[in-house]
């Protein structure tokens, strides 16, 4: 049986009026910073050209479609959000100027199904105002980053700290980000594989987190890091979800971001 991609009428409306902004908005002023050079030349009409446009999509109502009315956004759900994508990823600073780009756009859905309240207004917030930048530390290069049953990055609780050692690789965003959601193995010997790791916030810059490098990758140097982490120590308040939790929260992140990544 085929599968009915088609919106609905009102739905159809928004990705015609996503795809409007962006061809007649967004597109001549990224022409006009990308012919004068402008993030090299002048930063200061760099941030304020795109500061202008966020502050249009706001007001255009196109702001952060991934999340619900009640937290600022367009409350659209996946099939409609994967269309919004696509047409925001027509030009190379539509996401950023919507606010649903990687990796906070994940994050944003992370923070608001698992934060406590408290996280909610400490991390989730800022990134909804489009005053944070934020990155998820998943990967490792030492195992396969398919399977994260299998990360090394390990925590171990010191009183009220849990104290972080391992080793990160491919971090978006780590470069520039005021907080990481850093995900450790912390349960020694559960009863399904899939339970042994937990995640934290991370307050960046922290001691004991060193990024060693920016990889360079098919999308450019942007920032994918490779991070050091040696004796980290987090307050157990940081801890996102519960404990071995953290395998849970990742697939409930990674879901939606990848459909979000493959339509951009
Ligand atoms: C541009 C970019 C940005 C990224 N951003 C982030 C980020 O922000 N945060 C983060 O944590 N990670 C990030 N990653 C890492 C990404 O999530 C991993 O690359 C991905 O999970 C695959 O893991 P891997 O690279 O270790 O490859 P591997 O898991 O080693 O896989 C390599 C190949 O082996 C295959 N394979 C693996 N295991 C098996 C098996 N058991 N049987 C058969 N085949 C297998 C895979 O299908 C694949 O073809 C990013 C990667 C890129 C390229």
């Amino acid at each position: 049986m085929a599968i009915d991609f088609s919106l609905s009428e009102e739905l159809e409306d928004v990705r015609l009026r996503i795809r409007a902004f962006i061809d007649d908005v967004v597109r001549p002023v990224e022409d006009h910073i990308e012919s004068e050079r402008l993030a090299e030349t002048d930063r200061r009409a760099y941030g304020k050209a795109l500061m202008e446009l966020r502050a249009k999509a706001r007001e255009d109502g196109l702001w952060l479609p991934h999340m619900p009315a009640a937290w600022g956004g367009m409350g659209l759900g996946h099939v409609e959000l994967a269309m919004v994508q696509a047409e925001a990823a027509r030009c190379r600073f539509g996401p950023w100027v919507l606010n649903c780009q990687a990796p906070d756009e994940g994050n944003m859905h992370t923070l608001l199904h698992w934060g406590t309240d408290d996280q909610k207004e400490r991390y989730l917030r800022p990134l909804l105002e489009g005053n944070a930048w934020s990155c998820f530390a998943m990967t490792e290069p030492e195992v396969a980053g398919s399977d994260p049953t299998l990360i090394r990055t390990a925590g171990y609780p010191d009183g009220e700290e849990w104290v972080l050692n391992g080793h990160k690789w491919f971090i978006s965003n780590a470069h520039r980000a005021s907080f990481a959601i850093l995900i450790a193995r912390t349960e020694d010997d559960p009863e399904l594989p899939q339970a042994a790791n937990t995640a934290f916030i991370i307050d960046l810059p922290a001691d004991g987190w060193t990024e060693v490098r920016q990889i360079e990758t098919m999308h450019g140097s942007t920032g994918h890091s490779e991070i050091l982490i040696e004796d980290l120590r987090v307050h157990e308040r940081q801890m996102l979800g519960g404990r071995g939790q953290g395998h849970l929260l990742g697939q409930y992140r990674l879901g939606p971001a990848r459909l979000a990544h493959c339509m951009r």
